[in-house]
């Protein structure tokens, strides 16, 4: 997302200046007070299973041959698991009947967070327009791409036992698993990237 260069709240325009640790876009109107915090937005991402296989699908605006998650935004009021089942419903018509989570996953390139359920589904598959097409994959048969969704899908195989198999999405071949454990040591530079409070 382009950064906001006006207020949104009185339309002055936002100066880049320090806030709680970090420069953020903030306005300084008398009485406005606004700040553009920019933290990530949550997106939810199902891991359908229907049928004994897993469902993966291909946005419409996608490249061929490129299937993946079903994904959506959280709305106001929402729990992420009736979010969720809503996404999947509106965007195959297949209905929830548990959803359970598998974990959470950075998407820094967008700003976003992934919130990622094993979804078990029911029903008869139609697809909305933001859709092109779907395919149904036997678990064992997944290969899985190196991206936060993709990491929630190698969790869910691994977890059950299933081989973890990454391939490079732009070649096309068999990568080795990029997944890390997370390094602590980090957060120190992550602080230093911001400003003294003082
Ligand atoms: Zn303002």
């Amino acid at each position: 997302m382009e950064p906001y260069r006006f207020c949104p709240r009185c339309g002055a325009p936002l100066e880049h200046l320090p806030m709680s640790g970090r420069y953020r876009n903030v306005c300084v109107q008398d009485g406005c007070g606004f700040v553009h915090w920019d933290n990530p937005l949550p997106v939810l991402a199902a891991v359908v299973e229907y049928q004994g296989q897993l469902l993966l699908a291909r946005n419409a605006l996608w490249p061929e041959k490129m299937f993946a998650l079903v994904t959506g935004f959280m709305e106001r009021d929402e729990t992420p698991e009736l979010g969720v089942a809503r996404e999947l419903k509106e965007e195959t018509n297949l209905d929830t009947v548990s959803a359970e989570l598998i974990g959470v996953y950075e998407f820094m390139r967008k700003n976003e967070l992934i919130i990622a359920y094993h979804v078990k589904a029911e029903g008869e598959i139609r697809l909305s327009e933001e859709l092109a097409e779907y395919r149904l994959v036997a678990p064992e048969k997944m290969k899985i791409w190196n991206a936060g969704t993709g990491f929630a899908v190698a969790d869910f195989l691994e977890r059950r036992g299933l081989p973890v198999r990454f391939f490079d999405r732009a070649t096309g071949e068999d990568i080795p698993d990029p997944r890390r454990p997370t390094d602590f040591s980090l957060v120190g530079a992550s602080l230093q990237y911001g400003i003294n409070q003082n």
